[in-house]
């Protein structure tokens, strides 16, 4: 059974295609700069291919593009399309709508497009993407995998802003969060690796999005994201928590409307904003460790705002068993794990120099020698869409 699991975003196309009798990836791949002048298709399958300077001015095109790759006589690896049994879609927001995985039929694209509000960076390229292969393959069935599912466990007193209530009934003005596929994957490795369900989980996913989440005997009973993925962590290009306020301080300081400011707190703030050169961690490192004094700031304000997360969801669960990094920079950064867990003694976290220091990529590993336990587990988002698209269709 062949599932192939799609990640559109507004410009490119992720995909992996899954053999599920055992779980394996067999070809997988990008197509970037989709919609521009020129694109580019990145395909590992039986043989690595790159094209450049391609023409997919829409996301069908990339499509054909990534269908053509994977049935190709030479770097291919089926013979037909008929072997791809159904294709899982990841979905930002399902809204209030979704509280899990769904196959997609008309009801389902209904409420995907009037969320579009909610998630106007995101959801329509999610769209195209789901759009893009009914058109190519109208047969195949297809399963929407939302970001922000397996976060509607929150209480309401989670979930809610200090806003007017009937705004919030009417408008949906609430935090959603985001990033629920990864947290649900890394929460279920830490209750596999402890051999315990009945834990206190604090899940750090940093990576050029970062989120965190509290999960509480399985299920997530709060997460830094919101309304939208702009708050909570600081992350490469997005500000995180900020008071409010500094919208309309902006718009009348700066010149720039609501709009533009939204698109500069989302792009131009973050790490990018505090070092002023990079939003890739990999240079902020580089740079900190050279003794550049903004990459410092730009690596202590960072950890700090995670420090400061781990803090506040064990007073929220009542206590932690587990801390767990994921994502880029918390599964290669040492440097970022040893300042986080620095003073988080009294939580029953100390760390183990060695073991954190000799991780490698991709690695699962226990870095801690205290009473909680600290990990870093590599995230797999797309096998959790592989299995609840599996599951849907079988
Ligand atoms: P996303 O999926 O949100 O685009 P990733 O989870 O791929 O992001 O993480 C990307 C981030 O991880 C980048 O900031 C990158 O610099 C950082 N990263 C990757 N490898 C390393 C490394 N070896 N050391 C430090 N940071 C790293």
């Amino acid at each position: 059974m062949k599932i192939l699991v799609i990640n559109a975003g507004s410009s490119s196309i992720k995909y992996q295609l899954f053999d599920m009798t055992n779980e394996c990836v067999i070809a997988k791949g990008m197509c970037d700069r989709v919609g521009q002048q020129s694109s580019t298709l990145i395909h590992k399958g039986k043989k690595d291919i790159r094209l450049e300077d391609v023409k997919m001015p829409s996301h069908v095109e990339a499509m054909k593009f990534v269908l053509d790759a994977l049935v190709h006589a030479e770097h291919g690896v089926i013979k037909d399309l008929s072997e791809i049994k159904a294709v899982g879609h990841r979905v930002v927001l399902g809204g209030e709508d979704y509280t899990g995985s769904v196959v997609i039929d008309g009801t389902v694209m209904k409420a995907l497009y009037a969320n579009i509000g909610l998630a106007p960076l995101h959801n329509p390229a999610n769209i195209q993407g789901i759009e893009a292969c009914k058109e190519i393959m109208p047969k195949t069935p297809m399963v929407a995998v939302f970001d922000n599912a397996f976060h509607s466990t929150m209480p309401d007193y989670a979930y809610m802003y200090a806003i007017n209530y009937d705004d919030y009934k009417k408008h949906k003005i609430r935090k959603y969060g985001f990033h629920g596929t990864s947290h649900l994957f890394v929460s279920s490795e830490a209750e596999r690796l402890i051999g315990r369900k009945d834990l206190k989980i604090v899940i750090a996913h940093l990576g050029n999005g970062a989120s965190m989440s509290a999960v509480k005997n399985g299920k997530s009973v709060d997460t830094s994201m919101g309304l939208t993925p702009l708050q909570g962590l600081i992350m490469g290009t997005r500000c995180g928590d900020i008071d409010s306020a500094a919208v309309e301080y902006l718009v009348n300081n700066t010149g720039m409307n609501v709009h533009e400011v939204t698109t500069y707190l989302n792009k131009k703030c973050g790490l990018l904003g505090i070092c002023g050169f990079s939003s890739d961690f990999r240079d902020i490192e580089d740079e900190y460790e050279k003794g550049n004094d903004r990459a410092r700031l730009a690596v202590e304000m960072f950890c700090y705002r995670v420090k400061s997360y781990v803090g506040s969801y064990a007073a929220a669960m009542g206590g932690l068993d587990c801390l767990v990094f994921t994502g880029g920079i918390g599964e290669n950064s040492y440097i970022v794990r040893e300042k986080v867990m620095e003073g988080l003694e009294f939580l029953g976290l100390e760390i183990d120099d060695k073991a954190n220091k000799t991780t490698k990529r991709g690695e699962t590993k226990l870095f801690s020698k205290g009473k909680a336990k600290a990990y870093v587990i590599p995230t797999n988002e797309e096998i959790m869409i592989a299995r609840d698209t599996l599951r849907l269709v079988k």
